[in-house]
């Protein structure tokens, strides 16, 4: 993969720079109308116009679709843009989708409200039920779309059974990759059908573009590159070329993350004032097995509980120094933020105690400083936020 990372998709034809150059141009020149023609009907192949294909979106597509050990992919404006495109696609009136209930809260958004109009239904289930996944999963079922692990509270889908499920009933499984990256899951190699990411977060990791991708077959690609190149959702070719360059370090990116998330989730275990911690990398994870097969890693991104209250997780974050507040995962720099009061804000309170968001909820995305450093900020403001602590609390409650 590291190899790769580095050398695939290289356009060399457009300079001798050792760099990739960036392709900032519309349009291209045929050298006759003849020409011109047969790229439109499609006798031979090039770029016609940047809204279809571009040298380096083109570059950025093939480099990750090698990672993912995807035939092919295609990139789109947003990891939005690319959900939608996978809709447009696939879904039509009548037939539905399937979707676990914890994705990304704005895919939920999409598929109820701008697919729902358009008669399509939307199933929702929950991401470890697989009684629920086969109940809800029919012959008009055209996607099966989930998250693994979920975000924040890190539970893990059994992809392959998922697989099995959709490919029976003829429907193809989507899997949102983003917050694994291709670095420690490939669902293709786990029997999903289409891989897809929000490439603003890990892939570009430093918070400087939004950007989505989908990779997959040779033939469903193609399918739906024609929604993309219809509906306009391109991707541009500067943020292509910082995506492209990102592919680079990702590995060793968000190795290190990783490594900083383990031993910060596991000092925060042990911590008096942390009540519990929901991340995939922890031996005592409740689905501890699955993980170890589905996953080569854990990502930097999981949540713990600050006390008891909303009052209490606010407190620590608000004294916090050196991580910022802020409702983005996959940076260089680290983020606290609250979903109940932001990402999860929209849920009723029941359906986020069923999601197991509390109000004492925090989600940390760990990055890059170092882990002295970021230790010290979190040890510091849980210090400032004055909580009771974990063993004084169990005592009194002996006590009454
Ligand atoms: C951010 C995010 C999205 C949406 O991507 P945008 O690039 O913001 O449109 C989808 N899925 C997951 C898991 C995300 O974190």
């Amino acid at each position: 993969m590291a190899t790769r990372a580095l050398h695939e998709g290289h356009h060399q034809d457009l300079s001798d720079s050792h760099c990739e150059p960036i392709a900032m141009t519309s349009a291209y020149v045929f050298k006759s109308a003849a020409e011109a023609a047969a790229r439109f009907s499609g006798a031979s192949k090039g770029n016609v116009y940047s809204r279809f294909t571009n040298p380096t979106v083109r570059a950025f597509e093939q480099r990750l679709a090698s990672m993912e050990g995807a035939q092919d992919g295609i990139a789109f404006s947003s990891g939005m843009a690319a959900i939608a495109g996978v809709a447009h696609a696939w879904l039509e009136a009548g037939k539905n989708v399937v979707v676990s209930k914890d994705v990304f809260g704005t895919t939920l958004t999409a598929f109820r409200h701008y697919f729902g109009r358009l008669g399509v239904q939307v199933r929702t289930v929950e991401l470890t039920r697989l009684d629920a996944w086969r109940r809800a999963i029919d012959s008009n079922t055209r996607l099966v779309f989930l998250e693994s692990p979920s975000n924040p509270v890190q539970q893990v889908a059994h992809i392959r059974s998922i697989a099995a499920l959709s490919h029976a009933m003829g429907a193809l499984l989507v899997v949102d990759n983003t917050m694994l990256t291709p670095v420690f899951q490939n669902p293709l190699e786990l029997g999903a059908d289409l891989v897809l990411h929000s490439a603003g977060k890990y892939i570009d990791g430093q918070g400087r573009c939004v950007a989505g991708a989908v990779l997959g077959s040779e033939r469903l690609v193609s399918d739906l590159r024609g929604v993309m190149r219809t509906l306009g959702s391109s991707l541009s070719a500067m943020n292509a070329w910082m995506l492209l360059k990102s592919l680079e370090t990702l590995q060793m990116r968000v190795r290190a993350m990783s490594a900083s998330a383990g031993a910060v989730a596991r000092w925060l275990q042990q911590h008096g004032s942390v009540r519990g911690v929901h991340y995939t990398g922890l031996a005592e994870h409740p689905q501890h097995t699955l993980i170890g097969q589905q996953q080569r890693g854990h990502g930097a991104v999981f949540s713990f509980e600050v006390g008891d209250t909303r009052e209490e997780a606010w407190r620590f974050m608000d004294a916090l120094q050196l991580v910022a507040i802020a409702t983005n995962i996959g940076d260089t720099r680290s983020m606290v933020t609250h979903p109940a009061s932001t990402t999860h804000c929209r849920l009723t309170a029941e359906e986020r105690r069923q999601a197991g968001i509390g109000d004492n909820l925090v989600r940390l995305s760990v990055g890059l400083e170092d882990l002295t450093d970021l230790v010290d900020d979190l040890d510091a403001a849980l210090a400032r936020a004055d909580i009771v602590p974990r063993e004084l609390q169990e005592s009194l409650a002996t006590a009454s």
